[in-house]
């Protein structure tokens, strides 16, 4: 186990958690970079994930590229090297992972059968339908954290947020 009583603090991150709040912010700095890949203008919303390991090297990243493509988990996922243990590994994704069966399936459920040990987020999905992702990767056992710069990842998908209306899509 490693300490981390800075980020248990700052985030109520599960006390296995291994890496620092400071990592974690640079990271979901750096999936936001890679989210703004994605179409501004799309029914979906942009998306980015980034991949570390439990020294906090990313090891994976992906974006989403619009509805019909894989989502920002699924690409980070798809590209993870063959030699690391996912038990190892934290997701960071600017937005919950999404928990509802839509094109691509669910992201949350990706993340479990990839076996990833712990999950950050940044905004909970608005969605009706695809809401509940962190709730399902937390009744599976994988420590999640959620609201991570939450009010830049707001602010940044502000334009989506506005068009849906609060309701998300797949
Ligand atoms: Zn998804």
């Amino acid at each position: 186990m490693y300490p981390v009583p800075g980020l248990q603090k700052r985030y109520s991150m599960p006390a296995a958690h291994p890496l620092s709040p400071e990592v974690i912010e640079f990271a979901m700095r750096r999936a936001l970079t890679l989210a703004e890949r994605g179409p501004a203008d799309n029914e979906n919303p942009q998306v980015g994930c980034v991949i570390l390991d439990a020294a906090g090297t990313t090891v994976s990243e992906g974006w989403h590229k619009g509805a019909g493509t894989p989502h920002a988990e699924a690409m980070a996922l798809a590209l993870l090297p063959a030699d690391v243990d996912p038990h190892a590994l934290t997701a960071v994704v600017t937005l919950e992972p999404c928990n509802h069966t839509g094109r691509t399936g669910p992201c949350a459920r990706a993340l479990l059968d990839h076996g990833i040990g712990q999950v950050a987020f940044g905004l909970a999905d608005p969605g009706a339908a695809s809401s509940g992702g962190g709730d399902t990767l937390r009744a599976a056992g994988v420590p999640v954290t959620g609201g991570i710069l939450a009010d830049e990842v707001r602010a940044f998908l502000a334009p989506w947020l506005q068009r849906q209306g609060g309701e998300a899509r797949g």
